[in-house]
């Protein structure tokens, strides 16, 4: 007699189940489902890697998933095409956010590149704080912040309790992306987002800098920082002064790529596919296919913020787009 198949939410259910039975020790007598520690669902969020002489976390800040799913992804034409591609790759029609943080640390200096969300009420959200006790560090020996752009899944964890997060931290950022949060109008006439939230989110992001004015040192794209340690690459399209940075120790290297992608299929399969959180999706594209074209050559090592954590991987060339080719985890000593 054949068994019926048993579903897939069955199957992940059993198997949660049975992982928390085997983490606690106990056992279920009753039949009902033992409930799952929040400690074990999460699992671990703290990666550590080298960067030549650097000591390297990749810190998981937030699990959520994007509600609108592809209805994000544009031109709104392609979307059937991008449904394709993600069902010949077993992956479901949503778009998980993974919030990865770069954490480095060379001797006393301690820099760390977007903070997060910070604070939140929601749970799956604002693990940062969490992942530096974990490894050790407190808030007072980060030496260096570096923000990517202002939006507030990156800039609201250098803020804590209405001050700065990190006490002896200096704020880097491009003038261009403080000079568009600061100004008295910003544009997202070309931003395909939910403007709803907007005039709130300005509001949010100028409270932010202005807290941090008095320890911000702006950077210029080509900048050279901590002896060639941190290098400043202007990636504008996300945001107007949007950028990625690359690190470099001995012969290693690692490219910050910030939000250049939110998916680690639709914006590599089709370089031209872009989100619409992107403020300017058509200068967006440009920069992608300039980064991408240039790693993959390179064969660069590269981070990505939104890419599944711990975020290591490399971009490859296929036919007439791209891949992003996870590095397999590695236990360092
Ligand atoms: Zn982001």
């Amino acid at each position: 007699m054949a068994l019926p198949p048993l579903s897939r939410r069955g199957f992940l259910t059993t198997s949660a189940g049975a992982l928390a039975v085997a983490a606690t020790g106990t056992s279920s007598v009753s039949g009902a489902q033992p409930a799952i520690s929040p400690q074990i669902t999460r699992g671990p969020f703290i990666y550590p890697f080298r960067i030549g002489e650097v000591e390297a976390w990749s810190i998981s800040d937030a699990n959520s998933m994007l509600g609108e799913g592809l209805g994000l992804m544009w031109p709104e034409e392609q979307r059937p095409t991008m449904q394709t591609v993600m069902e010949a790759h077993g992956e479901p029609a949503a778009i998980p956010l993974y919030v990865n943080v770069l954490l480095l640390r060379r001797g006393k200096e301690v820099l760390l590149f977007d903070a997060g969300f910070g604070e939140r009420e929601n749970p799956n959200q604002g693990w940062l704080y969490e992942g530096l006790a974990a490894i050790g560090i407190t808030p007072d020996q980060v030496t260096a912040g570096f923000l990517s752009h202002a939006h507030g899944d990156h800039i609201n964890g250098f803020i804590k309790d209405g001050k700065a997060a990190f006490p002896n931290a200096a704020f880097h950022v491009l003038p261009a992306e403080r000079d568009f949060w600061q100004g008295p109008n910003p544009d997202f006439s070309e931003s395909k987002r939910n403007k709803k939230p907007l005039p709130k989110m300005v509001a949010s992001a100028q409270e932010k800098f202005e807290i941090l004015a008095p320890v911000t040192e702006t950077l210029r794209d080509g900048d050279e920082l901590f002896d060639g340690l941190v290098r400043v690459e202007a990636s504008p399209g996300h945001t107007a002064g949007h950028c990625c940075f690359r690190i470099r120790s001995g012969d290693d290297e690692l490219l910050h790529l910030m939000d250049l992608a939110h998916h680690h299929l639709l914006m590599f399969a089709d370089p031209n596919w872009t989100i619409a959180f992107d403020h300017h999706p058509v200068q967006a594209v440009v920069t992608r296919k300039k980064f991408w074209a240039q790693a993959a050559y390179q064969h660069t090592r590269c981070y990505g913020f939104h890419l599944p954590w711990p975020g290591i991987g490399q971009i490859v060339s296929d036919g007439s787009g791209y891949r992003w080719w996870p590095e397999a985890w590695k236990w360092v000593g």
